[in-house]
C-alpha cells in the first residue's frame, strides 16, 4: 500500500521524472556509499544517463539535478535561491561536495556525466547508472536506477516489485470497489480511513497525519500565490508569456465590480502552479509535475469561494484525493510517457472531482461518480508538448481540467449516482487500455499533435523527448 504522500511529493519544476527523479537517485546513490562505508574512499563517481533523460536533460534541468543530488539535496528540501552559485561552483571548479561531512569529490562535468543519447537501459527508458571508483580506478559501489513517473524511483532490482509491501495498514484494498466496500462496511468517510491508513503507513496518530497534510497544502498555496504574483517570460525559448498574474487582475477588477466570474478562479490558480512549475519553482507532485496545477486550483477555490470550506475540508479534500491518485498508480499509471496526458491532467481531474464532491458532503457514490466521470471525459488525452517543454499545451490544460473537475463534482453532487454504467475501476483500466493502444508519437515524444503542428508552420522550437 503506498501512502498519498507518494503521490504528492514536494519538488521542484519542471519535472517529476526528468528533474525530481534524477536527483532523489543521485541523493541515493551518495546515501548507498555511506551506508556502505565509501564515502571517503571515493576518488570518482561516474553518471550515466540514458534514454528519454539523455535526450531532455538540458531542457528538464536533469544534469543540474543530478549534480545537486550528488551533493545529497533532494527536491522538498532544497534552498532554490542557492543553485545558481552552487551548479556554478560544480562546473567551474570541478567538485561536488558529498555528504554527510562535504568530502570533496572531483568532478569534471565533461568527462563524469556521460550523456548516453542513443541509447536507453532494457527496463525503463528513464534509466541512470551511478559508478564510484576508488584512487586505483577499481569500482567500489554501482547501481542502477530507473526514474518512473511521478518523481518515483526504483533501483534495477526493485523494478516492477510492490512498494512498501511490507507496512500493514488497518484498511488494505486492491481497487475503488474494496475501498468504497470498506468505507461502508465499517461505516467510515472516504477520508476518515485514508487517514486510518495513513497513520499506520507514518506510525503516527491522526493528528500527526492532519498536521502533515495541512503542511502539504501551505506548500500547494504558497505556489498558488508565488504564481499569482510573478510576471515574465519562461524559460526554454519558447517565450511564452507567465499569464496568470495579469488575468487575476482582471478576475479581480471583476469580482470587485461584482461581475460573476468565480468558476474562472480555478483556472488562473492552475496556470499560476503550472507556470511555477515550467519556472523552475517549487511544487508539489499532483500526481505529476506537469498536473500540478489541478488539485491545489480546485482547493483553493474550495478553501475561498466553498460555503462549507474548514481546516478539516482541507484534510479531507487531500486525503480524498491522494488516495483516488493512489487506485490509478496502483492499477494503471501516472505516467505521461506509458499512457498519454489521460494519465498526468486525466488523473488529477479525477483526483479533484472526487474530492471535491467529498468536501461538499456528497456520499460515497457521488464521489465515485464525480471521479469516474472526469476521468471519463479525459479518456484518449495525447501528450504532444509543444518543444518538448511543460508549457504548451499543460499549462492552460491543467486550468480547464481544473474547472471541468469543479463542474462534474456539481454534476455527480445533483445526482444520486446508482444510475451510472461506467464505475472508477471500469474507466481506471480504460484508461490503461487506451493508453496501451495510443500511438508512441502521442507519448510524450514531442513529435505528433500540437508540436508536430508548430514546427510546421516554423514556430522556432527545437524537438526534445519531453516527460513531465
Ligand atoms: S501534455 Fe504531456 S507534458 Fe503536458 S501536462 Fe500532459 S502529459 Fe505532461
Amino acid at each position: 500500500m503506498i501512502s498519498i504522500h507518494d503521490i504528492f511529493k514536494v519538488g521542484l519544476g519542471p519535472s517529476s521524472s526528468h528533474t525530481v527523479g534524477p536527483m532523489k537517485a543521485a541523493a541515493a546513490f551518495v546515501q548507498l556509499l555511506q551506508e556502505q562505508g565509501q564515502t571517503e574512499h571515493a576518488a570518482r563517481i561516474a553518471v550515466e544517463i540514458y534514454g528519454s533523460l539523455a535526450l531532455t536533460g538540458t531542457g528538464h534541468s536533469t544534469f543540474d539535478a543530478v549534480l545537486l543530488g550528488l551533493e545529497g539535496s533532494l527536491p522538498h528540501s532544497i534552498d532554490l535561491a542557492t543553485l545558481p552559485e552552487r551548479l556554478a561552483r560544480i562546473n567551474n571548479e570541478g567538485y561536488v561536495l558529498l555528504p554527510p561531512h562535504g568530502h570533496k569529490l572531483p568532478f569534471e562535468v565533461a568527462r563524469d556525466l556521460v550523456v548516453r543519447v542513443d541509447e536507453s537501459l532494457p527496463k525503463h527508458p528513464n534509466g541512470l547508472i551511478f559508478t564510484a571508483y576508488n584512487a586505483a580506478e577499481e569500482c567500489i559501489c554501482r547501481e542502477v536506477y530507473y526514474s518512473v513517473g511521478g518523481g518515483f524511483i526504483v533501483t534495477d532490482a526493485e523494478f516492477g516489485r510492490a512498494h512498501n509491501e511490507a507496512v500493514a495498514v488497518p484498511y488494505p484494498f486492491n481497487n475503488a470497489s474494496e475501498l468504497f466496500a470498506l468505507c461502508q462496511e465499517h461505516g467510515l468517510s472516504v477520508p476518515e480511513l485514508v487517514c486510518a491508513n495513513e497513520a499506520a503507513l507514518g506510525g503516527c496518530d491522526a493528528g500527526a497525519v492532519r498536521r502533515r497534510t495541512l503542511a502539504l497544502a501551505q506548500v500547494m498555496f504558497d505556489c498558488v500565490d508565488r504564481g499569482l504574483n510573478t510576471g515574465g517570460i519562461l524559460p526554454g525559448g519558447l517565450s511564452v508569456m507567465r499569464r496568470a498574474p495579469k488575468l487575476a487582475q482582471k478576475l479581480q477588477a471583476l469580482h470587485d465590480a461584482n461581475q460573476i466570474n468565480t468558476h474562472l478562479w480555478p483556472l488562473v490558480y492552475a496556470m499560476a502552479v503550472n507556470e511555477e512549475n515550467a519556472a523552475g519553482g517549487r511544487v508539489v507532485t499532483a500526481p505529476t509535475n506537469g498536473a500540478a496545477g489541478i488539485v491545489p486550483a480546485v482547493l483553493s477555490y474550495y478553501r475561498r469561494f466553498h460555503p462549507l470550506a474548514s481546516e478539516d475540508g482541507i484534510v479531507d479534500f487531500l486525503l480524498t484525493a491522494g488516495v483516488i491518485g493512489i487506485l490509478y498508480k496502483t492499477n494503471a499509471s501516472i505516467s505521461g510517457a506509458d499512457v498519454g496526458c489521460q494519465g498526468e491532467v486525466g488523473v488529477a481531474c479525477s483526483m479533484a472531482a472526487g474530492a471535491y464532491a467529498a468536501v461538499s458532503g456528497g456520499s460515497l457514490r457521488q464521489i465515485e461518480n464525480a471521479a469516474e466521470m472526469a476521468m471519463e471525459h479525459h479518456l484518449g488525452l495525447t501528450c504532444d508538448p509543444v518543444g518538448g517543454l511543460v508549457q504548451i499545451p499543460c499549462i492552460e490544460r491543467n486550468g480547464i481540467a481544473a474547472e471541468k473537475a469543479i463542474k462534474l463534482a456539481g454534476l455527480a453532487l445533483l445526482e444520486e449516482g446508482g444510475h451510472q454504467k461506467v464505475s472508477l475501476d471500469m474507466v481506471i483500466q480504460t484508461m490503461l487500455q487506451t493508453g496501451r493502444d495510443m500511438k508512441s508519437t502521442y507519448k510524450e515524444t514531442s513529435l505528433a499533435g500540437l508540436a508536430s503542428t508548430l514546427k510546421k508552420k516554423a514556430v522556432a522550437v527545437s524537438v526534445r523527448v519531453v516527460e513531465c
